[in-house]
């Protein structure tokens, strides 16, 4: 038995002013659908054809049910866009994957019509399933243009089929084995516009939980620039795979059947004919390629990011040892200067040193009237010491120096003069 658990996310971007996306998630059909229209008709436009879609697909959940539902949706929105003429030309993209159980088998069966996509990301390796209704990518289908002149193209967002512009549409349908561990992504334009393959695979790969993994993949497509509304579902398949016979190539074709189905009438605008279903699908050499594309694309960007983590690291050390270096340069000095008229010790240097100043270590309590006065124009100055007890005997030398001057003459006995003032003072600054 296969059981689904899934995520999902959407947010308007940084640019729309509405949220024209629309997504269904439920315990076994999930869809993404992305409107156009002015004003509301884009916004009404996905939502009729996912909750009519949801209906229709409950009535008959088949793979075949699931086409006809897209179909129903198509018409429901047709209809719309008939009775309010200010929703006139109103359409939507859709994108679909059921869980269906057709001859006693669990089956993944897949929808689309427009540019939003379901991707399967297996074993590492994500892989488009769906093939975008667009005139760039019919183009490139045709071999006119490669798939890099596509992704510039200028009509690139101009879809050859969405649901609700005639009353009827034809749909592609895929039924897929589903695998355990294989992880869907289905996601409106604004995902895939502003995130590549690589950047995508490396969130599926690395964020285990689906409901994570859809914030995380909206969040990435936001700081990229969030041009377009963006909505993400993600569908892992956490049991499953019993059914599969030897016979069944486990890593083979993704499509096991490929059905076209055309309903009602002819779509109003001109559709190109559809190419035969291996078209749609990139063949294995051009996966093989486009993988060693990806691969060489992050490769330089690991690149890219590594040599600018090992020159940040390198900068913030040489920053940081410059700061320590001044630090010690500064803090590693005193000098004896005066604040009034008292002789205070300072830490730092004289006049301060880059974005350090001086700041007090000690007020002495000695006063300019204790010390000889021929000091005093080097003390205004500061006169610089190595340490703070140096400083300190400075001064007790100076009061000394000062005490024996003004003493009263001592009756002669004999003995020796008083001793000179020892000091490593050195004067700085004047
Ligand atoms: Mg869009």
């Amino acid at each position: 038995m296969t059981v689904l658990r899934s995520g999902s996310a959407t947010d308007t971007g940084l640019v729309r002013t509405s949220n024209q996306d629309s997504l269904l998630v439920s315990a076994s059909l999930f869809a993404v659908a992305d409107g156009m229209g002015g004003h509301a008709g884009g916004e009404i436009a996905a939502d009729i054809a996912v909750r009519a879609l949801e209906s229709a697909f409950m009535r008959h959940p088949s793979g075949m049910g699931l086409a006809d539902a897209v179909n129903t949706a198509n018409r429901a929105v047709w209809k719309a866009s008939e009775e309010r003429p200010e929703l006139r030309g109103m359409g939507t993209t859709l994108t679909a994957v059921a869980l269906v159980n057709e001859q006693g088998r669990d089956i993944l069966a897949l929808v689309n019509v427009g540019d939003s996509r379901t991707y399967r990301f297996h074993d590492g390796e994500l892989v488009q399933i769906t093939a975008d209704h667009s005139v760039a990518e019919e183009m490139v289908r045709a071999g006119e243009i490669t798939p890099a002149e596509a992704a510039v193209h200028p009509r690139r967002h101009i879809l050859t089929r969405a649901l609700g512009v005639a009353d009827g549409v034809e749909v592609d349908l895929w039924r897929i084995h589903p695998s355990r561990g294989d992880r869907y992504l289905l996601c409106s334009d604004g995902l895939t516009n502003e995130l590549g393959n690589g950047q995508i695979a490396e969130v599926l790969a690395s964020v285990p939980d689906p409901q994570q993994a859809a914030d995380l993949l909206v969040r990435a497509a936001r700081t990229h620039g969030g041009a377009d509304n963006i909505t993400v579902v993600v569908v892992d398949v956490v049991l499953g795979d019993e059914e599969r016979t030897a016979a069944e190539p486990a890593a083979g074709p993704i499509a096991e059947d490929f059905v076209i189905s055309s309903r009602g009438a002819s779509p109003a605008r001109a559709v190109e004919p559809l190419a035969v279903p291996e078209a749609r699908l990139p063949s294995r050499r051009e996966r093989r390629r486009e993988r060693r594309r990806e691969r060489r694309r992050t490769r330089s960007r690991r690149l890219v990011t590594v040599r600018t983590f090992v020159f940040t690291l390198l900068l913030c050390a040489v920053l940081a040892g410059a700061y320590q270096a001044v630090r010690w340069f500064d803090t590693s000095s005193f000098f004896v200067g005066l604040n009034g008229n008292e002789l205070v010790i300072y830490e730092g240097r004289i006049g301060g040193f880059l974005w350090y100043q001086p700041a007090e270590a000690e007020r002495t309590g000695v006063t300019t009237a204790d010390v000889p006065a021929e000091f005093l124009p080097s003390l205004r100055s500061g006169v610089e010491e190595s340490s703070i007890d140096a400083a300190r005997t400075y001064v007790h030398n100076l009061e000394v120096e000062q005490a024996l001057r003004t003493a009263p003459a001592a009756p002669p006995t004999g003995g020796l003069p008083p001793a000179p003032i020892t000091t490593t003072t050195t004067k700085a600054g004047g």
